[in-house]
């Protein structure tokens, strides 16, 4: 089923609630289908960089990103970086890539396309992030799950707190292999902070390589119903702030 995602009153909405909550918001490219925004709240806490909507058929994310905004989520105490839309192009055709047909998630150590080469632009300029999460989906798996990339603290109690909370709504991906990844837990996997394809660096890796310690990318299953996929991503959130950036 094609789900449709409305682009300009999604970023109509999304701006009011930021504005809202004492974010400011930037335009770091403009674009045929709307602009490639990001919006900051400077705090003195831990920094924390959300990214979401850079596969155009995966909206669970991006409404999981306004759902949290207009809920206040984003508060006074931590430092925010948001990105709800990734690629503006994908989202208005629903397609993964953009609309010349590039994987923008591939494209973060070459940044030959417009819309990474702008976001860097932009993240460069920024402290590095204490925490980075990106929110995903997934054609072919039937549960949740989700990479972490951990440079620091293993803390294994982490990922069971995030499954406990989602798993009231969705289960967890059974697959041993995920992606080509064998799993540490159910549904977990300890990502390297390497490329599985060298010059093929996703957003993660970048931020890894960045110096950013702690990674988590969060992927719903695109066959469950949308309103519990977007529940999903924004109970993992919720916790992962709980038990990494109290
Ligand atoms: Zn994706």
């Amino acid at each position: 089923m094609r789900e449709l995602f409305d682009l300009q009153s999604f970023y109509r909405d999304f701006a009011k609630a930021a504005d809202q909550g004492g974010f400011r918001g930037e335009v770091l490219l403009e674009m045929e289908d709307g602009p490639l925004m990001a919006w900051e709240k400077v705090g003195n806490g831990p920094v924390v960089y959300l990214s979401a909507g850079m596969h155009g058929d995966e909206p669970a994310g991006p409404l999981a990103a306004l759902e949290m905004m207009e809920r206040g989520v984003f508060d006074d105490n931590r430092h925010w970086l948001i990105c709800p839309v990734m690629n503006p192009g994908g989202l208005a055709l629903h397609t993964r890539e953009n609309r010349e047909g590039k994987d923008l998630n591939r494209d973060y150590l070459k940044m030959e396309t417009l819309e990474v080469a702008a976001h860097i632009r932009w993240l460069d300029r920024r402290p590095v992030p204490d925490l980075f999460v990106s929110l995903h989906e997934d054609w072919e798996s039937t549960g949740f799950y989700f990479y972490e990339i951990n440079c620091g603290n293993d803390r294994p109690e982490v990922a069971e707190a995030i499954f406990s909370a989602t798993s009231v709504v969705m289960p967890v991906e059974p697959e041993v292999f995920i992606d080509g990844h064998e799993v540490r837990e159910a549904g977990w996997i300890f990502h390297c902070p390497d490329a599985d394809v060298p010059d093929h660096w996703p957003e993660a890796i970048y931020l890894a390589k960045k110096g950013c310690p702690l990674s988590f990318t969060f992927e719903t299953p695109s066959s469950a119903d949308l309103v519990d996929r977007t529940r999903v991503q924004m109970l993992a959130f919720q916790e992962l702030l709980k038990k990494v950036v109290p």
